[in-house]
C-alpha cells in the first residue's frame, strides 16, 4: 500500500482496500488484533466475513497510526454501543487519543477505514450491490432523497450512493459534517466518508488516488 499524503496536521487518513489487499500487507497481521477481538472472530463462522472483519480492523490501525505517527500495533482502538452502552461492538474510538476519531467498514471481499480529527464515519460497498426494497429505503432515508434517485434511468446506483452516505453518518453520529462519496473502480467499490472537515481528499491507498466527487452535506435537522 502506498503512503499517501499521510501525516497532514488535521487532516483524515482513509484507506480502501480489498480484503486480500490488507491481509497481504507487511505491516498487518491478525497478531495486532487485542485478545477481545480476536475472540469476536473467533465467533464468525464464514471464513470470507471472518477475513473482511479481520481486514476492516487492520485497516483501521494503519489508518491511525498514519494519523498519529504510532505503529499499527501500538494502535489499541475499542469500541463502545451508543444502543446498549456496552464495550466491544458498536462505535470504535481510541481511548488514548480522544480527539482523534476513527471508523471502519467491510463488505464482500472489500474493506475501509479512516481515521481523523473529530467524527469520522466510513462506508464501504461493492458497486453492484443494490439496496433495498425501496419501501424499506423510505423509511431508512430521506424521501426526497429516494423519489430522486428512483427518478433516475437506472436508480440502483443511485440509490446505493444514498445508502454509503447514509451510513457514513451514521457511523460518524451526526449529519453537519462534511460528506465525501467516491466510487474506487478498481476495487468495484463505493465509499462515503463522513467528518474530517479539514481533509477534503481522503488519501487512498494502495493505487492510484481515484477523483472524489464531494457531496455537499445534506439539509441539518434530519
Ligand atoms: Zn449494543
Amino acid at each position: 500500500m502506498s503512503a499517501g499524503p499521510g501525516r497532514v496536521d488535521g487532516a483524515a487518513v482513509a484507506l480502501v482496500a480489498t480484503t486480500a489487499e490488507v491481509l497481504a500487507h507487511p505491516e498487518l497481521g491478525e497478531g495486532l488484533l487485542a485478545p477481545w477481538e480476536r475472540r469476536r472472530l473467533a465467533g464468525i463462522r464464514v471464513p470470507g466475513r471472518r477475513d473482511d472483519v479481520l481486514a476492516a480492523r487492520l485497516l483501521l490501525r494503519l489508518c491511525a497510526s498514519r494519523a498519529t505517527g504510532l505503529e499499527p500495533g501500538d494502535v489499541e482502538p475499542a469500541q463502545r454501543c451508543p444502543g446498549c452502552g456496552r464495550d466491544g461492538h458498536g462505535r470504535p474510538y481510541l481511548p488514548d487519543r480522544p480527539g482523534l476519531g476513527v471508523s471502519f467498514s467491510h463488505a464482500d471481499g472489500l474493506a475501509a477505514a479512516a481515521a481523523g480529527p473529530g467524527p469520522v464515519g466510513i462506508d464501504v460497498e461493492p458497486l453492484t450491490r443494490r439496496p433495498g426494497p425501496v419501501s424499506v429505503l423510505r423509511r431508512l432515508l430521506p424521501e426526497y432523497e429516494v423519489d430522486a434517485a428512483c427518478a433516475e434511468p437506472d436508480p440502483g446506483p443511485a440509490l446505493l450512493r444514498l445508502w454509503v452516505r447514509r451510513e457514513a453518518l451514521f457511523k460518524a453520529g451526526r449529519d453537519d459534517v462534511r460528506l465525501t462519496e467516491w466510487t474506487d473502480r478498481r476495487r468495484a467499490a463505493v465509499v462515503a466518508l463522513a467528518g474530517a472537515a479539514e481533509a477534503p481528499v481522503p488519501s487512498l491507498s494502495p493505487g492510484p488516488a481515484p477523483s472524489p466527487s464531494p457531496s455537499p452535506a445534506p439539509p441539518s435537522g434530519r
